[in-house]
């Protein structure tokens, strides 16, 4: 009798080279010639972004396939020896990990797939839990990759909502720049918009499909179907040739890593969204990094707006204290205190920005001069002096409205929902 095994593959690749997509589409390349049959796209699961052992992006991977209980040995040994093969072993931290857990065992990896996004779990947790539960699992050198592996294989699959079509390259092009035609990324995304995300920076003149490691993937077209994503990458011209691609069914894209908290209950390396009042004026620092401060009833925080993320920042220098704002980003402790590294902004409530002028002159009309703090004004023009007279208070224009801002593209994090697809999604749910 057939039953759904998902395997849990992590940390395989290193900051030299591979990738863990590329090391779990060999597994499932050798198990489909083994014979067995996928019961779903594999899964791209994206883990806490701030994970300090993450290699690049903290990705993890988990295939799906058809099987019987008595096979799970052979296949344990096909994806342990691709792994074997692949995996930069030779690099220190590079410690790949595989949980094999039927489709019923899942429900008690899924609370460590939650956490993985948020916090930061400690191996021996996963290993007692699976050692409870009877479910499988390899562990290689430090084996630290059996929490993204089980992470992955209890994945939410509610949670999974968007998709990314990987090419891969020949490995003699491995290390090598990519040869990727730049005006094709732009013809796609355009035709594609509606579908389609990440695709390229209009801002910076980047294009985002394409990662800058020296890794095994040479682009990668995410978008709300596979369909879309296959066309996508169909689309884009390319002078190496493609090894072969695969489509990946993600949680990028998903706004899942934000805490909701108040600033008094933060730890640092966490994502969140707070809500907040500013509580200082913007300042801008040599770079071109944008801070400024909020607070709620519980403490006070900083936000950065560093110079990657663009023009975003001229939304940050626009606040005045008292506005009212949702703050996404992570946490960091720094020299300055706990700063949290805006991804997303949503301006809530913009107070009245008032400025302080001079008194106009009462004969000519004409704009008055201070004689002093607190010792009235005097025009130029007529001489007259009025010592009693008190600067005039004016609603001054605001240059920022309400609603919802987000970094450039190329400052995106892969779990960030982009803006656009929140609109699809809410015209999807009218419709
Ligand atoms: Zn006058």
């Amino acid at each position: 009798m057939e039953r759904i095994l998902r395997i849990g593959i992590d940390d395989t690749d290193s900051k030299r080279t591979m990738c863990t997509t590329y090391v779990a589409a060999q597994a499932l390349k050798e198990l489909e010639k083994s014979g067995y049959k996928p019961a779903d796209h594999p899964w791209l699961v994206r883990l806490n972004p701030n994970c300090p052992y993450k290699t690049r992006g903290n990705a993890a991977i988990c295939l799906s396939i058809q099987a019987n209980p008595e096979d799970l040995s052979r296949i344990e040994e096909i994806v342990v020896s691709t792994v074997e093969r692949w995996a930069d072993l030779e690099s220190e931290g590079t410690d790949p990990g595989i949980v094999c857990a039927w489709a019923e065992q899942i429900e008690h990896l899924r609370d460590l797939y939650w956490r993985a996004i948020w916090e930061i779990i400690d191996p021996a947790e996963v290993v007692r839990r699976c050692d409870e539960v009877g479910i499988r699992y390899v562990r290689m050198k430090e084996g630290r990759g059996i929490v993204g592996a089980a992470a992955a294989a209890g994945a939410d699959p509610d949670s999974l909502k968007t998709f990314e079509a990987i090419a891969y390259r020949v490995p003699s092009m491995w290390g090598r720049e990519r040869l990727v035609d730049e005006q094709s990324v732009i013809e796609m995304d355009m035709a594609l918009a509606q579908y389609t995300f990440d695709n390229y920076d209009y801002e910076k003149g980047e294009v985002r499909i394409t990662p800058h490691t020296p890794c095994p993937v040479l682009a990668g077209v995410r978008a709300i179907t596979p369909q879309h994503a296959v066309q996508g990458l169909g689309m884009v011209r390319f002078y190496e040739p493609v090894d072969f691609h695969m489509v990946f069914k993600t949680n990028q894209a998903s706004d899942l890593h934000y805490i909701p908290a108040r600033i008094r209950d933060m730890k640092p390396n966490t994502s969140y969204v707070v809500r907040g009042v500013v509580s200082s004026r913007p300042t801008v620092i040599p770079g071109g990094h944008v801070f400024i401060r909020i607070s709620d009833e519980t403490g006070e925080v900083t936000l950065a707006a560093y110079e990657p993320t663009g023009s975003f920042r001229k939304v940050v220098q626009g606040l005045v204290t008292g506005d009212e704002v949702l703050a996404y980003g992570a946490l960091k402790a720094k020299p300055r205190g706990l700063t949290i590294n805006l991804e997303k902004l949503a301006i809530i409530r913009l107070v009245k920005a008032v400025s302080k002028a001079a008194p106009t002159c009462s004969v000519c009309g004409r704009r008055m001069k201070s004689m002093g703090r607190n010792k009235g004004y005097r025009c130029e023009r007529c001489g007259i002096k009025r010592p009693e007279l008190k600067p005039v208070y004016m609603e001054s224009e605001r240059k920022i409205c309400e609603g919802v801002y987000e970094v450039s593209v190329s400052a995106r994090r892969h779990l960030t929902m982009p803006l656009k697809l929140e609109s699809l999604r809410r015209h999807d749910e009218h419709c």
